[in-house]
């Protein structure tokens, strides 16, 4: 029960920039509650008034009716306009603060560092997003709709019948308290099985959206029935679980309602008793019957806007769930943007891991001049990724220190660490959007001119040109539509336009035909020129050509030097080079073919 207040209060606090409309709201709601108990009292008014006008023998007259009739009609015009007025901004402000904080969420997301994205999937994420912010907007607007009005109603109500007649109102806060405790008692009941069923919903979005997004594999895989079959098993356990609740909140809806009538029918009775002891008018009892039905209607509605708020409460703990989260990667307090840099990064002793069992980096050393390129080398899982994604603060170490032009990376706010580093990732990672606005990523102010000479020196204008619209061309989700070579190539043509002093590539690791392979190598020498290079090297020529070779190993950087240096040291690399490199092939063989 606490914990819904909170995420009740929570929802309304979230209302931003639309407080002082959410006052005026509430504001007119009170008057409305009050303009609601007028009209039963003057209605057992003018009972008495003809009751008392029959007892005298006599027709009643206009005159002592009027000014109660005239109250009657203006309170009901009052309640007319205020109605009109709330409905019509409280769905406005519904409106515009969902999508408001739609599009806060967003922003928080992208924010979150790539650390939280790796462990969650998208489609759970925007299923968050627009679960999270359709609750808050059905919260909103019955909120200011109905709900402010009935929770008045109920305080001001109930201690005003007890003032017009204690006995009758006694009956009135029995039906309240019965409601009271059934709603408590189902809520208890059902709340944690509620949390199953919204946990089986984020399961079903994500294993959708992870299908939908491999239809490929799922159709030549023939896994179609297979899947199909996966989304209907999280089906049959949401129903599970859900199915149990919806009976707790029928048998709540029956027990109400039986309430609801017993009490109509004790007022009657009860009144009509009173009645004949001299303790009530014919008037109270009108009074009260009609207090009854509103109060019944407004239980009614706070129960269905409970049951509304315990439905969506665990969507809405996952979208805060969402929000709570802070960035770990932040900027310092005080930090200076020191404008372009020249390149000169150093790691000291650099320690980092994922799973505190065991560092992914550990005590990483290394110096690289502006404009050196600097391959790494190891076997997968060695933390050649991870190395270069503490340049660029993917994560930020646990021991040790990276600089750049001596600036330790934390003391640099982080756009302006990303702006000087440009990366070229592993999977080439590209928009649905056309290929123009795919590079334009890169530099958003580039122009036409800039655009062609980074497609050229990326090795992409030949098939750029041959594509339907050219540049213009939407290239589908993560560029479905180009080939492998073709995505990396886009993407080295982007991180050309950004033209940073420092420069990070994870080559690919697919095979390519040997002519999109001398291309590639092309464009990744021109994406080199000119600044502070990190390559994660899987081909030879990366390799040979480098200033400096970190041989990597479980974490640590075991061998250092140029390709001759290692080649004659013939350790590790020299090991991995026969390996990796040039199966069958000596490494002096191989660097003689390769200089
Ligand atoms: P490389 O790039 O050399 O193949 P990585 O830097 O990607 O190696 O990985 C280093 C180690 O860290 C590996 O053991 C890998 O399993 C682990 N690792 C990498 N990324 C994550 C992650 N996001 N969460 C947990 N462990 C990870
Ligand atoms: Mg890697």
């Amino acid at each position: 029960m606490v914990s819904f207040l909170r995420l009740y209060l929570r929802v309304l606090g979230y209302l931003g920039s639309q407080k002082r409309v959410a006052a005026l709201l509430v504001a007119a709601n009170l008057a409305l509650a009050v303009a609601a108990f007028a009209e039963p009292v003057l209605f057992g008014r003018i009972i008495d008034r003809l009751a008392t006008a029959q007892g005298q023998g006599r027709p009643p007259s206009w005159e002592e009716l009027a000014p109660l009739l005239g109250a009657w009609a203006g309170f009901g015009l009052f309640t007319i306009g205020a109605s009109v007025l709330v409905a019509l901004h409280a769905d406005r402000l519904a409106h515009r603060r969902r999508l408001a904080v739609m599009s806060e969420y967003f922003e928080h997301v992208l924010h979150l560092p790539l650390g939280f994205h790796i462990g969650t999937h998208s489609g759970r994420l925007l299923k968050v997003m627009l679960d999270g912010t359709n609750a808050m907007w059905g919260l909103w607007l019955s909120f200011f709709r109905e709900h402010c009005a009935s929770f008045v109603a109920l305080f001001v109500l109930l201690p005003f019948s007890l003032v017009l007649n204690w006995r009758l109102g006694l009956l009135l806060m029995a039906l309240v308290v019965v409601f009271g405790v059934v709603t408590a008692y189902v809520l208890k009941k059902t709340e944690r099985l509620q949390g199953a069923v919204e946990k089986y919903h984020t399961d079903l979005a994500e294993r959708a959206s992870d299908a939908l997004g491999n239809v490929p594999v799922i159709q030549s895989f023939t896994r179609i029935e297979a899947e199909s079959q996966g989304l209907r098993d999280i089906i049959d356990r949401l129903l599970g679980a859900q199915i149990p609740v919806l009976s707790w909140w029928a048998l709540t809806a029956v027990a109400t309602r039986a309430s609801a009538t017993l009490t109509v029918l004790a007022i009657f009775v009860v009144g009509v008793w009173l009645y004949m002891q001299g303790l009530a008018t014919i008037g109270e009892i009108v009074t009260f019957m009609s207090f009854a039905t509103m109060l019944i209607t407004r239980l009614e509605q706070v129960v269905s806007f409970v049951n509304y708020i315990f439905m969506q409460a665990p969507k809405l703990d996952e979208f805060f769930g969402v929000i709570d989260t802070a960035p770990t990667v932040r900027d310092r307090p005080g930090a200076v943007d020191p404008g372009r840099l020249s390149g000169a990064v150093e790691f000291q002793n650099v320690t980092f891991s994922y799973d505190p069992r065991r560092p992914a980096v550990a005590d990483v050393c290394f110096v690289a001049k502006p404009g050196e390129t600097v391959a790494l080398v190891g076997a997968t899982g060695s933390g050649k990724s991870t190395t270069l994604g503490l340049l660029h603060r993917v994560f930020d170490p646990e021991h040790g220190r990276v600089l750049i032009d001596g600036h330790d990376i934390r003391d640099i706010p982080l756009i302006a660490l990303r702006r000087n580093i440009g990366v070229v990732f592993q999977e080439p990672m590209l928009f649905a959007r056309s290929i123009e606005e795919n590079l334009l990523v890169g530099k958003p102010d580039a122009t036409e001119e800039e655009i062609a000479i980074a497609l050229e020196r990326a090795q992409a204008q030949e098939f750029v040109t041959r594509q339907p619209d050219g540049v213009k061309t939407i290239i589908g989700e993560r560029g479905r539509s180009l080939s492998g070579g073709e995505r990396q190539r886009v993407s080295i043509a982007r991180a050309l336009l950004k033209n940073p002093p420092i420069m990070i590539l994870d080559e690919a690791t697919s095979a390519l035909d040997a002519t999109t392979e001398r291309l590639l190598q092309a464009a990744l020498d021109s994406a080199m020129k000119g600044r502070t290079t990190f390559v994660i090297a899987h081909r030879l020529a990366t390799v040979r050509n480098a200033d400096r070779i970190l041989v990597f190993d479980q974490g640590r950087i075991v061998e250092s030097g140029s390709f001759d240096e290692l080649v004659a040291l013939n350790g590790r690399f020299a090991q991995l080079a026969r390996a990796q490199f040039m199966t069958g092939a000596t490494p002096a063989a191989a660097a003689a073919a390769a200089g």
